[in-house]
């Protein structure tokens, strides 16, 4: 089974869904990493969560879901592009013991980041609490004046999937107790869900075995990969934003100045010649 999101609606209502499937793209996420059980899965849901959210985005951009609190885990960052480029990180991980939620994201805040390369990036936060990333979700969505959404969420170190609902604005269905009534069913149904149904069964026998008795049509099913979107350029800007007094004292320490990206390693190294030519004033107008 290929890393895709398959998109679907419920006939006969304004309820739409959403499951993501990721092995490869988690695979490679994790794979420079030495992160313990608990943490590789809870990134896995993040990266599903993520993908859910992502998924229809109607700007070119990033969406990113970021956790940021006092437990073993100080941030744990995972992001999608429009076209489902997904990566993420940890830091401290490695080191961490816990093995539930509150333990390892402690208290702080959960971020959802829409960052769109043209126009204003928007920001919605909800508090980390509860014992699962879904909840937290939850009540984001509860709080929030967004469409009403649930999500649940699985990963164990090799598997990371997810399933959305969401009820769009009245359309086909206006009244308000029909409305209530089928979110109400379908949202049942999807919460029967066990975590091991939703790591090992394919999408479309999971569909079936949540909503056999409804009917569904299935949007076109859409790859999801893992892609890093760092470069030499974007490294260069990070360099410029440090400042050329410490980036002059690592030169002079270290005789050439290494950069390595947080999210997939790669190492970037800048010469002398490069860093002379990265400070001098304008050689780089992309840059400045
Ligand atoms: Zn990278």
């Amino acid at each position: 089974m290929a890393d895709s999101l398959q998109r679907f609606l419920f006939e006969g209502t304004d309820i739409r869904g959403e499951i993501v499937h990721l092995e490869n793209s988690y695979q490679e996420v994790l794979a420079p990493r030495q992160d313990p059980p608990a943490v590789a899965a809870l990134l896995g849901e993040f990266l599903a969560a993520t993908s859910l959210l992502g998924s229809t985005l109607k700007f070119e951009g990033r969406l990113a879901l970021q956790a940021q609190g006092n437990g073993e885990i100080p941030l744990m960052l995972a992001e999608t592009t429009h076209d489902r480029a997904i990566r993420g990180i940890v830091r401290g991980g490695e080191h961490a013991r816990g093995q539930d939620f509150a333990s390892l994201v402690g208290q702080g805040t959960l971020a959802i980041t829409l960052e769109p390369l043209k126009g204003e990036r928007y920001q919605g936060i909800v508090a980390l609490e509860g014992n699962s990333l879904a909840g937290c979700l939850d009540s984001y969505f509860a709080q929030s004046a967004q469409l009403p959404t649930r999500l649940w969420l699985a990963a164990d170190g090799r598997t990371a999937t997810g399933v959305l609902l969401q009820a769009l604005p009245a359309q086909v269905v206006t009244d308000a107790d029909t409305r209530a009534a089928q979110w109400q069913h379908l949202t049942t149904l999807a919460a029967t869900l066990t975590p091991g149904e939703l790591l090992s069964l394919p999408t479309g026998e999971l569909l079936y075995r949540l909503f056999h008795e409804e009917t569904v049509r299935l949007l076109e099913e859409e790859p999801v990969r893992f892609r890093c979107s760092c470069s030499q350029e974007r490294t260069a800007r990070a360099l410029l934003h440090l400042g050329e007094d410490e980036v002059r004292e690592i030169l002079a320490e270290q005789g050439m100045v290494e950069m390595r990206c947080e999210f997939c390693q790669h190492l970037y190294r800048f010469s002398p010649p490069e860093i002379d030519a990265l400070f001098r004033p304008g050689e780089n107008p992309r840059l400045h």
